[in-house]
């Protein structure tokens, strides 16, 4: 009897972990996620061809304050051709001294409360479906900090309020078992400036063998701030494209909207 009952709990155990590996559609065998903060010229100039030559699309999080009236038409073209225009908030506010943060004290996340932030993001929602005419749109938070005044977290009020379905975090990581997956923080791999494609790429390789799914964050590509030389991101963009039978490259909210259902169905 008791015997019976260690089989039948190990046959649930083996189970669980055969459910929570994630099948990826077209026989792929794992997802790369490439994204884009804070709308810098030279992704426009140089990520969007790069992709473009390969098939590919990117996720681009836009401030409302970075983007200039004479840029809209580009993000509209972008959108229009595929790429995603993501929800990086109004003022991109971060905690005081930090590096990215704005110049006003009025607009560090100090100075925030739980309910500022959600109206921000919502007020750029609709900001961003004057560009790309959608209504849903994903969220990176700036500078990854997610704390207010007071210690609150926004995150999950973020998903619960329906503002945004998925949240881009910054911790660094592959997503392996949907069950685990938190969809207000993405695990994600910044790119450091400076960085090599072999550093990209091996994330990238180990993704595939862990059957997951991996999200890179850039900032400027071949110039503007946290750059990553522009031949080294087209060595990744090549690497992937030499690789497309086997690895999903998606846009963030293709990518999440899959990983979603799949989740449902468990
Ligand atoms: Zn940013």
């Amino acid at each position: 009897m008791c015997r019976k009952y260690v089989y039948i709990l190990i046959a649930c155990c083996m189970a669980g972990i055969t459910q929570a590996r994630i099948g990826w559609p077209g026989h792929k065998k794992a997802a790369i996620v490439l994204t884009y903060d804070d709308g810098l010229a030279s992704q426009r100039q140089y990520v969007m061809p790069q992709l473009e030559n390969a098939g590919f699309r990117g996720t681009f999080f836009l401030y409302g304050q970075v983007v200039k009236a004479e840029d809209i038409p580009q993000w509209r073209g972008a959108a229009t051709r595929g790429h995603e225009l993501g929800n990086h908030s109004l003022f991109h506010p971060c905690l005081a001294g930090t590096t990215e943060s704005t110049s006003s004290p009025c607009h560090s996340l100090e100075c925030y409360s739980v309910k500022d932030m959600l109206i921000e993001i919502s007020m750029m929602n609709n900001y961003l479906l004057a560009i790309d005419g959608k209504s849903e749109h994903a969220y990176a938070y700036p500078c990854g900090q997610c704390v207010v005044a007071d210690g609150q977290d926004y995150s999950k009020p973020l998903l619960e309020a329906g503002i945004v379905k998925y949240a881009r975090g910054t911790v660094r990581g592959i997503v392996t078992d949907i069950k685990k997956l938190d969809f207000s923080k993405v695990p994600t791999l910044p790119a450091r400036p400076g960085c090599r494609s072999d550093e990209l790429i091996r994330y990238a390789k180990d993704a595939l063998a862990q059957g997951g799914l991996g999200v890179i964050v850039f900032h400027g590509v071949g110039g503007d701030y946290l750059t990553v030389d522009k031949e080294e991101h087209r060595k990744l963009v090549d690497f992937l494209a030499a690789h497309r039978e086997e690895i999903w490259v998606g846009t963030f909210s293709e990518v999440l909207d899959y990983l979603a259902q799949q989740a449902g169905k468990e």
